[in-house]
């Protein structure tokens, strides 16, 4: 049993979405968490965890909406996050400066109304931060009841030992079975309880099918990887990820 605590479901991505379910199935992947980080996502999403009891969701505005994000969207947000049961966070929320730096203020006002909103709503966050290491620490500093996942880590020891100790887990996915990957070696230092399995599919396909569209059936290669560099048996490791799970996300 494995739960897929990041990825991306819309037609936009996959033109069979009942394939992809059955395969992840097939695959050992019991649950999964589908960001919906645009607006215009919103209600496919709903309709998918309407219908597929395995789909779980995490709702927000990217950092990449920030200058033309609305009241109303925030208000939209809001709702949708209310009256859907299935939506286990906000997110994927947070700073983005890889694409633009321009507009700072404006993420940086988009990533509090969104943090404001998870606090109000007792919900932990997912957090996109890219290039912006410094702002996301401080920001997320500004609320200490917060709790969740930075996406995607990507960073160094010390950057992982900041957030740890601010209380989040980190997101671990395909980069890890990168040949050259230096995430390999941060992992190896942090304690196992402090890490959640995520595939960010469509994007980052771990090793050997790299290139090619990443899904959720393709955890089980992060969870070898896993288990290879802290050289614990697979069955265990899967109940510590499930148990690192349910202490962020309620599922
Ligand atoms: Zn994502």
């Amino acid at each position: 049993m494995l739960i897929d605590t990041h990825c991306h479901l819309t037609k936009e991505y996959y033109d069979d979405i009942d394939k992809v379910i059955l395969e992840n199935k097939k695959a050992g992947i019991s649950k999964i968490i589908v960001s919906a980080c645009d607006v215009n996502e919103y209600e496919e999403v709903i309709s998918y965890a309407k219908k597929y009891e395995c789909v779980y969701l995490s709702i927000g505005i990217h950092p990449e909406f920030a200058s033309k994000t609305t009241k109303k969207d925030l208000l939209y947000l809001e709702q949708v996050v209310k009256s859907n049961s299935k939506v286990v966070a906000i997110g994927e929320i947070g700073l983005d400066y890889h694409y633009t730096k321009d507009n700072k203020k404006e993420q940086e006002e988009l990533f509090k109304k969104q943090l404001f909103l998870a606090e109000k709503l007792n919900l932990p966050v997912v957090i996109h931060s890219r290039d912006a290491v410094i702002d996301t620490i401080r920001i997320l500093q500004e609320f200490p009841s917060l709790k969740g996942v930075i996406h995607c880590f990507s960073g160094s020891k010390e950057t992982a030992d900041i957030y740890l100790k601010m209380g989040y887990k980190l997101g671990i996915g395909g980069v890890l079975t990168f040949k050259n990957s230096k995430l390999k070696d941060v992992v190896e230092q942090i304690p196992l309880k402090n890490i959640v399995l995520e595939t960010d599919s469509p994007y980052l396909t771990p090793d050997p099918y790299r290139g090619k569209k990443n899904s959720s059936k393709y955890l089980p290669l992060v969870l070898d990887k896993l288990s290879e560099i802290k050289k614990i048996d697979k069955e265990q490791l899967m109940k510590i990820l499930i148990d690192n799970t349910k202490d962020v996300f309620r599922m």
